[in-house]
């Protein structure tokens, strides 16, 4: 039996030989940027004749790996041999099953500073940001191996005298991994191991922005030893294979991670039936967010002022569960936004190999493009700009730190999701003021209250309508099996990664009623004959 759970603890880069060992980690990983990578379906590594290249946001010149562009009849391959691979990987053991997630933990654990180096290269994260998802990934693993055991072990019905009845879960069939780039090592490890812990096969799609932290994962797999097409790894533009394998008769299951248009789109192609499909396709969709903290009356300005800055611009804004609301009530208004300002200012912004920057680039061309316009949009809806603003797109994908005050209720900018470093501050008359403005919006992911009265917290805990809700802390940094996460709404499905409700969905729950005595009446009669 494993130990009790207990999450991997971040590491401390104050330590002078902890940040020896992640600078010699990034020096391997820089010596191995611009590699190709294959496609690996069955087992089998094929090659394309067209290709994608994963670029270092921060360093734009830089390609972290070179990765294969699947055909559309590649895509359809891959769900086949998933199918094919499914009849034998559903009758392994859970234990079994369990154990390649916990050796996979272990290496893991053992390569913590080289994966994440290739985040810092690959998605811009800075140090601490890195080791936080790796962390992540660890922690999903140990977590649903011993959730796949406690599944495994039977589960509680009533009694009914002459019978001896059971319920198994048992694995649905391939499922698509589609997750997206922010966490690229976590939400895609931990979706991932999910469906094969559970007895399921995998078509994992990376996001064609962090390809290479994907396949350095299902490297560990293989190492791990998990055998050939349970884990069929596929890059490729989003839209075309995307497309192929969400239709595809043969899958069962799409488990996404990313923006609710995507989302929204999966979830309509999945509904319908395509012939040969003898399945209602179940899909777990989680997406985006306009997370808000509202700031009482009564709060601690300066830990409210450092929960906000710390959750709008970890990871440069780029969190389903970055604060990009701050709302807060009139009466302390102009003192939090000087706090605000004060600490935003505070930010380092730069290279991510650099252990000091505290933000970097963001993801990409597009993304830089559109975050720049929101900040635009924000000014001309009538905000003023309190700190940052400005851009420089030359090197690598750089914003700086924003923030937006006076911004009004219905604004754009309090309306939409970002997903980039900008802050905006609206004011609120007062607590239910606040309360109104911050469920005023079609998501529904995280919040948080800052405030120093039990009864303005149990309010919100009643009326703040989110999957995950925090109470004078920030909004972002959910642990595995502390905080399941998942939102309401225009969020997502709420699956609670991370938490007991989770491996279910993976999974459907089969009954066996067996009459008591049938089966030693039989035997007994033949042994008479
Ligand atoms: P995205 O929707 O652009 O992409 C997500 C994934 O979908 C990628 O792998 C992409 O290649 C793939 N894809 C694109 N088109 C597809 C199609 N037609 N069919 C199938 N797959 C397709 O999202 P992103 O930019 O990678 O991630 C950012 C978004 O994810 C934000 O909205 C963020 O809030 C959200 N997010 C949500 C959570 C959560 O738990 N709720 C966690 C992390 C990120």
């Amino acid at each position: 039996m494993p130990t009790e759970f207990r999450n991997e603890p971040f590491t401390d880069f104050n330590k002078e030989e902890n940040a020896q060992a992640m600078r010699a980690a990034l020096e391997k990983v820089k010596s191995e940027l611009g590699r190709e990578y294959p496609l690996v379906i069955g087992g089998e590594r094929i090659n394309t004749d067209a290709k994608l290249d994963s670029i270092n946001p921060a360093n734009r010149t830089q390609v972290v790996g070179r990765f294969q562009k699947a055909t559309k009849e590649l895509a359809n391959r891959a769900v086949e041999s998933a199918y094919e691979t499914f009849q034998t990987w559903r009758n392994t053991g859970a234990a079994e099953r369990a154990e390649f997630l916990f050796k996979s933990a272990a290496i893991l654990r053992e390569r913590k500073h080289e994966l994440s180096a290739w985040m810092i290269h690959e998605v811009a994260k800075t140090w601490a940001e890195a080791d936080g998802d790796t962390a992540e990934a660890i922690d999903f693993l140990e977590f649903y191996g011993r959730e796949m055991l406690r599944y495994a072990e039977g589960q509680p019905l009533v009694k009914l005298e002459g019978e001896d009845n059971r319920m198994d879960y048992v694995p649905l069939g391939v499922v698509a991994v589609i997750p997206p780039w922010n966490f690229p090592l976590a939400i895609m490890a931990g979706m991932t191991a999910a469906a094969f812990v559970t007895g399921n096969t995998v078509v994992l799609k990376p996001s064609s922005d962090a390809p290479t932290i994907a396949y350095k994962f299902f490297e560990v797999l293989e190492e791990a030893g998990l055998p050939a097409g349970v884990v069929n790894f596929m890059t490729g533009s989003g839209a075309e294979v995307g497309d192929v394998v969400v239709d595809h008769p043969k899958t069962r299951f799409i488990a996404f991670t990313g923006s609710k248009e995507i989302g929204l789109r999966i979830n309509e192609r999945a509904a319908k039936v395509h012939e040969g499909q003898i399945w209602i396709k179940r899909v777990v969709a989680e997406m985006g967010g306009k997370d808000a903290i509202i700031v009482a009356d009564d709060a601690n300005l300066d830990d409210a002022a450092t929960g906000v800055v710390q959750a709008a611009f970890g990871f440069q804004g780029q969190k389903c569960s970055a604060c990009s609301r701050a709302i807060i009530d009139a009466s302390v208004y102009d003192e939090m936004l000087e706090k605000i300002a004060e600490r935003t200012e505070k930010i380092k912004t730069g290279d991510p190999t650099d252990g000091a920057t505290n933000m970097s680039a963001v993801i990409n061309e597009k993304a830089f493009k559109t975050i720049n316009g929101y900040i635009e949009k924000g000014k001309s809806e009538g905000g003023r700009v309190l700190a940052g603003g400005g851009s420089d797109g030359e090197q690598g994908f750089f914003i700086e730190p924003t923030v937006i005050a006076d911004v009004k209720p219905g604004a754009t900018i309090e309306q939409e999701e970002i997903f980039g470093p900008v802050l905006a501050i609206i004011k609120a008359d007062d607590y239910d003021d606040a309360l109104k403005i911050a469920n005023d919006t079609q998501y529904g992911l995280t919040g948080a209250v800052y405030s120093a009265d039990e009864a303005k917290l149990e309010r919100a805990r009643r009326e703040f309508h989110v999957g995950n809700l925090y109470l004078n802390r920030k909004c972002t940094g959910a642990l595995v099996g502390v905080h399941p996460f998942g939102g309401f709404n225009m969020s997502g499905t709420d699956s609670k990664a991370g938490g007991r409700d989770y491996l279910l969905l993976f999974m459907q729950a089969k009954v066996s009623a067996e009459k008591v005595g049938a089966t030693s009446k039989l035997a007994e009669k033949r042994a008479a004959i």
